[in-house]
């Protein structure tokens, strides 16, 4: 039997979950604190599915205090009360350090938007009057930035937006972290900038008798037909889930170039196979195996990109911080549940 207050959680969860604008494929998590124990998502679970499958997973405070004063990265596997063993969210530490019972992390493109604007910590306070909110500067998912959160407290912080990353928000009941939630996304709305339709012929005649086909999604062109964004998603990567489910930055295809030229141009610089690639100008083409994941992701980064204002250059990922998140033994099993989910 699970709790009113477990049920608000997984109702809740459901609906964020059916939500592309907030979450994508594996990202994003939701806990609820209740006597002495944590339940907070499995890893790599996706929250869109959250009503019909049993993801939660009961983690004694104890065992994460104790985590994290041994500094310890990884947890141990829990049961779900249908009896599924897993492991519970990486982002599992973060939500315990805030007070509130109820802590919502969202992957919402708006916020991950402010969140990779190179204005975004001046620029925030006045969409955010009113709230109690705090920025936190991009630091690796896990206990780095559930101990850079926890410096943050004394300012009893409601929302954090996470820079090149997305958003928490926490409230003492789940009527009350999802009202903050859609305030909170009110006040990031921007307006998409607007992009060229895509060059359905060219993009046909590009992948004839090849691996790739147009992107399915009829959306997600703008991403390569507004050049703008194709050049910002070139740049570089803006935020985790990004590089950990479609690589680091985003492939384009030049003016007269063909599929290999520009898949080697890529692994060159990245030493990664891409299954994205932007055709400047024309369109956006995909490998004929993406999966539903790399599609939402995809939609994401087609979303975050849009709503960056002319005149304002974006930050990006460190190569670094990219590495170390694709290399992650964490990341990887989340990867793989996700994938087997997708
Ligand atoms: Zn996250």
């Amino acid at each position: 039997m699970s709790s009113p207050a477990l049920q608000s959680l997984v109702a809740l969860s459901a609906r964020i979950g059916r939500d592309l604008n907030l979450v994508q494929a594996g990202g994003g998590n939701t806990s609820l604190k209740e006597n002495g124990t944590l339940w907070v998502k499995a890893s790599g679970k996706w929250l869109a599915r959250a009503a019909e499958e049993d993801m939660f997973l009961p983690v004694p405070m104890t065992d994460i205090a104790s985590n994290m004063a041994a500094s310890r990265e990884s947890f141990a596997e829990y049961r779900t009360r249908s009896g599924t063993v897993l492991r519970p969210s990486v982002e599992t530490t973060m939500h315990a350090v805030l007070p509130h019972r109820v802590v919502v992390h969202v992957h919402s493109v708006a916020a991950i938007a402010w969140s990779a604007r190179s204005d975004g910590p001046e620029s925030i306070r006045s969409p955010f009057d009113g709230l109690r909110w705090t920025w936190i500067s991009y630091i690796h998912p896990g206990l780095s930035l559930a101990r850079r959160i926890e410096e943050e407290l004394p300012g009893k912080p409601d929302v954090l937006l996470l820079g090149n990353h997305g958003l928490v928000v926490a409230g003492q009941d789940c009527d009350m972290a999802e009202r903050l939630l859609h305030d909170v996304e009110r006040r990031l709305a921007m307006n998409a900038q607007p992009a060229p339709p895509a060059d359905k012929q060219a993009l046909e005649r590009l992948t004839r008798r090849t691996q790739w086909s147009p992107a399915e999604d009829d959306e997600v062109h703008a991403l390569a037909t507004n050049i703008r964004s194709c050049k910002i998603a070139a740049g570089g990567t803006m935020y985790p889930d990004h590089c950990v489910y479609l690589g680091p930055a985003s492939a384009t295809v030049r003016a007269g170039e063909s599929i290999d030229q520009a898949v080697e141009r890529y692994m060159t610089r990245y030493n990664y196979r891409p299954s994205v690639l932007l055709v400047e100008g024309k369109g956006v083409i995909t490998t004929k195996d993406l999966n539903r994941a790399g599609r939402e992701l995809l939609l994401c980064l087609k979303r975050v990109v849009e709503r960056i204002p002319p005149g304002v250059p974006p930050t990006y990922l460190e190569d670094w911080q990219v590495a170390k998140l694709m290399n992650w033994d964490a990341e990887k099993y989340r990867i793989s549940i996700a994938q087997a989910q997708s």
